[in-house]
């Protein structure tokens, strides 16, 4: 029979490997055969064309899987096998456990005769060297050497076969068809995974090497059966020449005659195959009976495919696509939460350490979406490989579920939290492996990041708008570490531009403003002062017309005295006003007083339209920088000036210093017939007598008293005399007179005598005479009821004022120029000092302010009129004339009553006088009053 391309096609070499090798090949190490034994010539069962020959052979260096072909041409050992004239034919080892003598069956046609010589491959690597696993040769990539002619198969002449072939036949006819074991069909039963099935067919497809049970279906079972696979087609019943496995025992406890369980672990599929077929023997694998094909039927046809990976390989790529996933979601998070805002703030106020990682990511956070887009890539690239791998090692309900934990619990969640809270230094750390992944998904990442960038604009950042930033600003207070004031002026001023100039002006009715025909005299100027304003705003007709301001500055250089009208100031320095609408924003407000070109105070106003008639302007207020700032800085500001805390709320200062009140030295208008002296001389008058003369000591008479005290009509003027020395109008004191009056000279000079000797001097401004006529009685001072502190007490001024004493002067004086001075009765000074103490004691009952103010007027007031009509002064007689102290005792009033309540009060001698009734009854009279108004008092 000739050879045909088909059978030529069958006869490549195929040596499976049932054992695994670790032999080591190299060429010192050459396979040889040394010699060969045929075991058996027979025609194969299934196919009478062929003969099937096993031999054996001895040699070294014979290793399971290792190839041999047969050539039909002799030659040396060792010389190569020319390929192109050879016949090969297949060949399989049968017991390859044997390695030192080895049987290998040959498949040859039957028309193949004579001897059959062997050549075996040198060393089992290919020719660049790499070694070559026994699974994948290939033929072509050898060159074989030949085992020279003595290691030869003779194969008989046909004839010769046939007798064989007659013996075989009688032997098959021994075991009848309807007895022998036949497969119908096979399902993977327990499958360690889904199990598919391969396309456009039905035959399973089982992982290569990973054990899966099968039940195979069929009749004659027996319970030792074994069942193995092969790659070659055959019909049923054909002897199974290239077994893929050695063979596999049914299970016995599921065994029946018609279906048995099977575990099977099964190779690779060769190349150049399609599928697998089942075989099955009787008896265990080590029986001498064939394996029978069972056939093509597809229902009896697997396939295997191999894992992707070896075992520990997978394990090892998913936990790397594990930690990469849990990096790049890490990243994902840590990186592009912050935005190239938070890092340029970190770069320039981090800790060094912080701006060090902020540095080194900004280059690639500029590029957000690119980052984006490959971390996102590689995030997904390397879940997607965990999941398939973890899909090939388990089933894929398993593969799925712990994937989606694996993934969510170590992709996500894990790292994302440790990210949230060090994204910059994991970021910074991992830039290298960051920049990689950009550099690896280039291709696929950049475009599309453009295209974002294109269709999304250029990535802004995080901003905060105004009430963003005022709202984190309160909201982590307590977090940050911004003081209180520190937040306050923040929040102030980010709100300035919603508040406005009406919000916070002062309102014009609460405006302190001049009257542009006003008189810079000594009141209004006191007036100003006390205001403790240092613009004052002058209006022309009513107090919406503003037409200029005032500063206090410009009254440097104005006297009081010289009644300047406020016209001749305003027009000299025309101070401008400036004018805003109501609806300003306090930050436009704000600019215009920092430019400072129209001052720091302007005026609101705004468009009255209501009623009939024209729109005007209406002022409606004033506002300064100092209320802007304040409400900048969300405080009241105080300056040394201010009244009011609050210019809107108007509530006055706490602690308000004791403001200088210069208008109670002002003249009052209304008492037209008292003798005017300027406010500045009664102010220096209140600051001499407080401080040089003791009696008028604050701690004897308090401020106030004696404010009002030099209120009271107390000041004589004498006029120039050129007869002064004769002229009694001229004499103040009189020697050897007694006077109950208190003396200061204000302007003008005097003359003074003295003593026997008539000595005399003059004195001028600020000389005072007779301290003595109002200094408390010594008799009444040594009384044990009579308290000797300096102010005295209610009761020993009662006594000291009913006890008349007369003061003698030793001395003259007399006006020798135009004299003004103070002449203050014994029975005033007495007066203020019981107001003194009034006063403290009102300090103590907290009586209210207008209630004392009224009662000491009071008392001053009925001691005027006490004054005439008890002891007569210069000033009693005639408005402007002084005359003689003296003409006091003419008036002399006794009054029984009164007498009689103080007859046990005995008449006492004074050091500068003696203490007449007639003074005592004089001085009762004027204290009736007095004393009414004291014994309610207390
Ligand atoms: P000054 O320097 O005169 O103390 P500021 O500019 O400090 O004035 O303003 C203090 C407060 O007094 C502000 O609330 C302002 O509105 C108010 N104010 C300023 N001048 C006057 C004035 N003439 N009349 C009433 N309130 C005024």
């Amino acid at each position: 029979m000739a050879v045909g391309p088909y059978h030529l096609a069958q006869l490549c070499f195929i040596l499976f490997l049932t054992n695994s090798a670790n032999a080591e090949f190299n060429s010192a190490f050459t396979p040889e055969f040394n010699s060969l034994k045929v075991v058996t010539i027979k025609p194969l069962s299934h196919n009478a064309d062929y003969n099937k020959v096993v031999f054996e052979v001895q040699g070294r260096n014979i290793v399971n899987g290792i190839r041999i072909k047969a050539t039909k041409i002799p030659s040396e050992r060792n010389d190569l096998c020319t390929e192109n004239l050879d016949v090969s034919y297949n060949i399989s080892d049968v017991a390859t456990s044997e390695l030192k003598s080895p049987r290998y069956v040959l498949i040859v046609p039957k028309s193949v005769e004579g001897k059959i010589y062997l050549c075996l491959p040198h060393d089992i690597r290919s020719e660049k060297g790499d070694k070559i696993p026994p699974s994948i040769f290939k033929s072509t990539i050898y060159r074989w050497y030949h085992q020279g002619n003595d290691i030869s198969i003779d194969l008989p002449k046909v004839s010769n076969v046939k007798s064989n072939q007659n013996a075989n036949h009688r032997s098959r006819r021994e075991e009848p068809d309807d007895q022998s074991i036949q497969v119908l069909g096979l399902r993977v039963e327990i499958p360690h995974k889904n199990i598919e099935m391969e396309e456009g067919t039905s035959r399973p497809k089982l992982q290569a090497n990973v054990a899966e049970t099968i039940r195979i279906f069929g009749i004659n079972f027996e319970e030792n059966m074994t069942i193995s696979f092969t790659p070659e087609e055959g019909k049923r019943g054909s002897i199974c020449q290239l077994q893929i496995v050695k063979g596999m025992q049914v299970d016995k406890s599921s065994f029946s005659p018609t279906s048995a369980l099977v575990t099977v672990k099964l190779p690779p599929l060769p190349e150049d195959t399609t599928c697998l077929y089942l075989c099955v023997k009787k008896g265990d694998y080590h029986s001498n009976t064939s394996f029978i094909h069972q056939g093509t039927d597809p229902g009896l046809q697997l396939v295997t495919y191999e894992s992707l990976l070896p075992l520990w390989l997978a394990i090892v790529v998913i936990f790397t696509c594990l930690s990469f996933s849990s990096l790049f979601s890490g990243l994902n998070l840590g990186l592009m939460s912050m935005d190239m805002t938070e890092l340029k703030i970190l770069c320039n106020t981090g800790t060094p350490r912080e701006q060090k990682y902020a540095k080194t990511i900004i280059p690639v956070r500029r590029h957000g979406n690119y980052l984006l887009c490959s971390i996102l890539l590689a995030n997904v690239f390397v879940n997607n490989i965990f999941t398939i791998l973890l899909d090939d090692l388990t089933s894929g309900a398993v593969a799925v579920i712990s994937s989606t934990l694996a993934i969510v619990t170590f992709g996500e969640i894990s790292p994302q939290a440790i990210c949230s809270r060090f994204g910059l230094a994991i970021g910074a750390k991992t830039i290298y492996i960051t920049k990689f992944v950009m550099m690896l998904t280039f291709p696929m990442s950049y475009p599309v990041s453009k295209f974002l960038d294109w269709l999304l604009g250029e990535e802004i950042g995080n901003y905060y708008n105004r009430e963003r930033l005022n709202e984190l600003v309160k909201v982590t207070t307590g977090v940050n570490d911004l003081d209180k004031d520190e937040v306050n002026i923040i929040s102030g001023a980010l709100e300035l531009r919603k508040k406005t100039v009406a919000e916070v002006m002062t309102k014009i009715e609460d405006v302190f403003m001049l009257d542009y025909e006003a008189v810079l005299d000594f009141e209004t100027v006191s007036e100003i002062m006390k205001s403790g304003f240092s613009r004052i705003p002058v209006f022309e007709g009513n107090r919406q017309n503003i037409v200029t301001m005032l500063y206090i500055k410009d009254l440097a250089f104005v006297d009081p005295d010289d009644n300047t009208p406020l016209k001749t100031l305003c027009q000299f320095y025309q101070n401008p006003c400036n004018f805003v609408f109501e609806d300003v924003t306090l930050d436009v407000m704000f600019r215009i007083f920092k430019e400072g070109n129209k001052g720091h105070m302007a005026f609101v106003h705004r468009v009255n339209n209501e009623g009939e008639g024209d729109p005007f302007y209406e002022t409606i207020g004033l506002i300064t920088l100092e209320d802007v700032i304040e409400e900048l800085i969300q405080a009241e500001i105080m300056d040394e000036t201010d009244v009011f805390t609050d210019n809107r709320s108007k509530r006055k200062r706490i602690a308000d210093r004791t403001r200088q009140d210069f208008s109670i030295f002002a003249d009052r208008k209304t008492d037209s017939y008292k003798i005017r002296i300027s406010p500045q001389l009664t102010l220096a008058a209140y600051q001499f007598l407080s401080t040089s003369v003791e009696s008028f000591h604050p701690n004897v008479l308090s401020e106030t008293i004696l404010k009002r005290l030099l209120k009271q009509d107390i000041v004589c003027l004498i006029k120039k005399n050129k007869n002064w020395r004769t002229d009694p109008n001229c004499i103040i004191y009189q020697q050897g007179k007694s006077a109950d009056y208190f003396v200061l000279v204000l302007e003008g000079r005097v003359e003074v005598t003295v003593g026997k000797e008539n000595l005399t001097f003059e004195g001028g401004p600020f000389t005072y005479f007779g301290t003595q006529a109002l200094i408390q009685a010594i008799g009444v001072a040594e009384s044990p009821s009579i308290p000797t502190s300096t102010l005295g007490s209610l009761e020993s001024l009662n006594i000291d004022s009913l006890l008349k004493h007369s003061f003698q002067p030793d001395y003259t004086v007399r006006a020798c120029t135009e004299v003004l001075y103070l002449l203050i009765k014994r029975s005033l000074y007495l007066a203020a000092k019981r107001a003194t103490l009034m006063e403290k004691c009102q300090k103590d009952n907290q009586t209210t302010g207008e209630q004392f103010d009224e009662e000491v007027d009071k008392l001053l007031h009925s001691l005027e009129e006490d004054g005439s009509t008890g002891a007569a002064t210069p000033r009693k007689t005639s408005k402007n004339v002084i005359q003689a102290q003296g003409e006091a005792e003419n008036s002399k009033i006794t009054t029984p009553r009164n007498a009689s309540i103080f007859s046990n009060t005995s008449p006492q001698k004074d050091i500068n006088g003696l203490l007449s009734n007639s003074d005592l009854h004089n001085e009762l009279q004027g204290k009736e009053e007095e004393m009414s108004l004291l014994s309610n008092k207390s």
